[in-house]
This record gives C-alpha cells, sequence and structure tokens, in this order.
C-alpha cells in the first residue's frame, strides 16, 4: 500500500488546535500532518520579537506541542528563514500541500509570497487560511465599495457580517517522524537578568479559554463601567491569547455572544473593541507602513522634540507623575498595561513630552506580552492625533484628572509606585500639590523618595498645542 503524504501546517500567530482552518484543511481525511513553527529571527528589523512577546511565544510553543501530542502528534520546531526552511522541510517529508494561517504584517506577507515562490520551486503549494481576524481584510467594504477609513461606520457593516461558525479540532492528529530542534534551543527565555519574575500569566491554549470563561462569568456584565478602572479585575486580559491565537477572534465572539441571554451593555461594549482589534489589522493590511509614518501625512512636520532624558525617564516609570509611573511600571513588571493607562502614558509622551509617537510604539513592542503590529500602532497614531479616526491633537489627557477619576482611591498607583502607598487618596495623584505635612506623614520627599514632575503639566499643555498651531500654519 502507497504511504499517504503528510501536509504541512505551518503555525505562525495562531497557536491553537481549535478553531484552525490551516490545521483542519493539512489533517483532512486523516492524512498525517507536520506541524511546523519557523522561528523567523532574519527579518523584521526594529520590529524583531521583543523580549516579552518572546517569553510568550517560548510558553505557548511549549503548550501547542501538549495540545498536539494530547491528539497523537507533536510539533516540529526549526529555525532560520521561512523562504527555506518551510520548503526544506516540505522536500522532507515530501509534501506537496502547505497550509498556514494569513498575518497582516508587511514582512509576514513578503515571506508568503517568497516561501509560495520557493516552494513552488520544488513542487509544492501554500495555501493561506484566515485564522487571526473576524473577517477577511477585502471583506469590509464602503457602499461603494472603498476602504473604511473611520471606525464606526467600519464597526457597523462589520456587524452586519456573521463570523464564520467555529471550526472543532480533528480529534487524532497523526504526525510524520521528523527531527525537530529543541524548545529551548530557539533562546526565546530572557537570561542574566531574568526578568520575568513578575509575569503572572498563564500560556496556552487552555488558559485562555478558562480566562475567557471566567471574565463572561463575572466581569462582562458591567464591563462598560468597570473597563476603564485599572485599579479593578474589569477587562479581559485575553490580548496576548489573542495575539498569539491560541484563542481565534470567532471563539471570543460566538462565546460572548453565547453569553449574551445574561447581559446586555457590557457585552456590546465588549464587542466593539473586538471590532476595536479588527479595525487595526484591516488599517495595517490597508496602509502597511502604519507602524512608522503617520495616517495624515503633514504630522510627518510636526515639531517634535529630542529629549533622551525624559524619554528615559518616561520608559523607567520615573516622570514623578504617578499614573503615567504606575502604567510603566506596571508593563516592566507584568508585561501588560491596562487601556486606560495605555491611552495616559501614550498621551503623556507624544503631548506633554512632545516625544515622537513612534519612540513609545518600539518601546511598548519591546515590553508587551500582547504586542501586535496593528493594535499597538493604530492606538499610537489614534493618540498621537495622527490617524485617519483620530482623538484630535489638541485634546491632551490630564494625568491627574484622568487618575483622580480612573483610580479614585489611588490603589492602582499604590501598588505599582509603593513609594506613594501611605499618601492619601487626595495626594496620590498630584504629590507635589499636597500639603508637606501630608507628604512628611507618608515619608515622601519629592525629589528624593520620588522623582519631582519632569514636566509642568500645564507648561507642557501649551508646548504641546503650539507645536499642533505650527504644524497648522506651515
Ligand atoms: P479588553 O478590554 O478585555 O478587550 C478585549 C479585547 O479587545 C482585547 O484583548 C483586544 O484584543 C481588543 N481590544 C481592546 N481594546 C482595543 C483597542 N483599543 N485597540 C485594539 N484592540 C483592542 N492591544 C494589543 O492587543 N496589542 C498592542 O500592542 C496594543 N498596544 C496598544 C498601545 C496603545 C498606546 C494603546 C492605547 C492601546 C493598545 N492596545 C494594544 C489596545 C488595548 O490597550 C489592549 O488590547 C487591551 O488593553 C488588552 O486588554 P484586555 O484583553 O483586558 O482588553
Amino acid at each position: 500500500m502507497n504511504k499517504v503524504a503528510p501536509a504541512i501546517v505551518w503555525f505562525r500567530q495562531d497557536l491553537r488546535v481549535q478553531d484552525h482552518a490551516a490545521l483542519n484543511a493539512a489533517a483532512a481525511d486523516g492524512r498525517p500532518i507536520v506541524a511546523l513553527y519557523v522561528l523567523d529571527d532574519t527579518s523584521p528589523g526594529q520590529w524583531a520579537l521583543g523580549g516579552a512577546a518572546r517569553w510568550w511565544l517560548h510558553h505557548s510553543l511549549a503548550a501547542l506541542d501538549r495540545s498536539l501530542q494530547a491528539r497523537g502528534g507533536r510539533l516540529v520546531l526549526r529555525r532560520g528563514p521561512a523562504a527555506v526552511v518551510v520548503p526544506a522541510v516540505a522536500q522532507e517529508v515530501g509534501a506537496t500541500e502547505i497550509h498556514a494561517g494569513r498575518q497582516h504584517e508587511p514582512w509576514a506577507r513578503e515571506a508568503d509570497a517568497t516561501t509560495a515562490d520557493a516552494l513552488r520551486g520544488v513542487g509544492a503549494t501554500l495555501t493561506l487560511h484566515r485564522t487571526a481576524t473576524l473577517f477577511d481584510m477585502d471583506a469590509v467594504r464602503t457602499k461603494t465599495g472603498g476602504i473604511y477609513g473611520v471606525y464606526t461606520p467600519f464597526a457597523r457593516t462589520a456587524r452586519t457580517l456573521t463570523p464564520a461558525p467555529l471550526a472543532q479540532a480533528p480529534a487524532r492528529l497523526p504526525s510524520a517522524a521528523i527531527p525537530s530542534d529543541t524548545l529551548a534551543s530557539l533562546d526565546l527565555l530572557p537570561r542574566n537578568p531574568d526578568w520575568s519574575g513578575g509575569f503572572d500569566w498563564q500560556v496556552g491554549e487552555d488558559a485562555a479559554h478558562i480566562r475567557l470563561a471566567a471574565f463572561l462569568d463575572r466581569a462582562v456584565h458591567g464591563y462598560d463601567q468597570t473597563r476603564n478602572l485599572p485599579g479593578q479585575p474589569g477587562t479581559s486580559m485575553v490580548s496576548p491569547h489573542l495575539h498569539w491565537g491560541e484563542l481565534s477572534p470567532s471563539q471570543v465572539w460566538h462565546t460572548a455572544r453565547q453569553a449574551a441571554q445574561q447581559t446586555g451593555e457590557g457585552l456590546e461594549v465588549y464587542l466593539s473593541e473586538i471590532l476595536w482589534r479588527e479595525f487595526s489589522a484591516y488599517l495595517l493590511y490597508h496602509h502597511p507602513h502604519l507602524p512608522e509614518k503617520p495616517l495624515r501625512p503633514e504630522f510627518a512636520r510636526l515639531p517634535v522634540r529630542d529629549a533622551p532624558a525624559e524619554l528615559r525617564a518616561w520608559q523607567r516609570g520615573q516622570t514623578g507623575v504617578p499614573i503615567v509611573d504606575a502604567g510603566m511600571r506596571q508593563l516592566w513588571q507584568t508585561g501588560w498595561m491596562h487601556n486606560r493607562v495605555r491611552m495616559i502614558t501614550a498621551s503623556f509622551l507624544v503631548k506633554q513630552l512632545l516625544l515622537p509617537w513612534q519612540d513609545g510604539t518600539v518601546f511598548f513592542w519591546d515590553k508587551l506580552v500582547d504586542a501586535d503590529l496593528a493594535s499597538n500602532s493604530a492606538s499610537w497614531q489614534w493618540i498621537a492625533g495622527c490617524g485617519t479616526d483620530n482623538s484630535p491633537f489638541f485634546r491632551v489627557f490630564n494625568p491627574v484628572t484622568q487618575g483622580e477619576k480612573f483610580d479614585p482611591d489611588g490603589a492602582y498607583v499604590k501598588r505599582f509606585v509603593p513609594e506613594l502607598a501611605a499618601l492619601p487618596p487626595s495626594a496620590v495623584h498630584q504629590p507635589w500639590a499636597a500639603d508637606p505635612a501630608v507628604l512628611r506623614r507618608a515619608g515622601v520627599v519629592l525629589g528624593t523618595t520620588y522623582p519631582a514632575p519632569i514636566v509642568d503639566l500645564a507648561a507642557g499643555r501649551l508646548r504641546a498645542l503650539d507645536a499642533f498651531k505650527a504644524l497648522r500654519a506651515a
């Protein structure tokens, strides 16, 4: 009897077995598969995988291997340029069909094209499937067939479409036996020093479903109210699971909809956030320069500052503005930051400090476990006022009033900036304005135990508005 040639499923940012169109296509008819992950460290320059992302990837690959093994398979790890490695594996096992999920990063699209070419050269074909978004990136169109630039009409149209039903994973995934690199040899974990001690995450597909279920059971009911409160567990924290594809957005969408009987406004707002993710991917797909260049080209002329010491203070959570420092320290310690605080810290960088938004994008890229080229770049452009759908540049977040409104008891600040823990809530967001006796009692000496603010917030705001006026006048 002839041996059936295996098909290859090339895993990328879709590290799961459930609802995986590429895996299901590769495993059709019960033929053996090669489940391949290629660590391609060769391409994308400043967008090479950040440290926090590498940490997540290590654990996610381990979890995927466990899921595959439970179905009789295993994950094959290789390292090198995809356009070389994937065809080499195809030849090694005699595969002519390679299935993979579609990604929207410019380098991934380039890798698709070069890998498909190289595969053709060895008599094999690459078939791409939608594994990372709700819809194909060309599916959501204006009435005249154009591309949306603004979220609200995009989301209105997207809501008229229905995400595809969920696909079950094959019960058995017999695998062709070929050598694999070891996970340790990919060298993804931090060493000397290992800074990941505060990363309190359960990684992998099973953990992702547990986290989503807990959120839908509990917090989604009041999500429209609590999602802005960084001191409370009011959001789902599934962003790294979504980024790495341990959960598909369709799984989130359908599972959340099924919970709809008991929920109302919270659920609808939650689904809108899932559509923000979709819209970000859509923007990146249609504007591949999104990570580097403002979508409003005139913003390239904004007279930004060059202030390395201030940039460093922002990066280290040492600006002297408590909610900003708390956010940046949450990022360092946990690899994640609450959305409200991402907005506050980003606005502080691009407005009060008048530094380039690209500096912030690159820093977040290295530090976030959910670092996602589309969501990160689109969000930074939104905050910087230079996206197509933006918070206007002249709307400058005041970090003190933001802190007082969204962290009224100061619990969030006190958690990440412990040197302010003994301050009363009335002083915690603005220690420089506190009564000296209050500071003394709390053991706070500005400039010694905690920095004095690196910028006068009112003056910083006016400087930003002047720069904006200069841009409009030019
Ligand atoms: P929830 O509030 O529970 O929302 C559910 C899901 O919806 C999220 O997991 C996420 O996938 C999606 N979502 C929510 N808000 C947004 C948003 N504004 N834009 C796009 N998708 C959204 N998100 C990333 O996944 N990766 C990034 O690199 C990233 N960088 C950001 C940078 C800045 C400056 C800002 C302001 C936002 C950024 N976001 C990014 C969006 C958002 O902050 C995170 O998705 C969210 O905080 C994740 O937490 P959660 O899973 O608890 O979100």
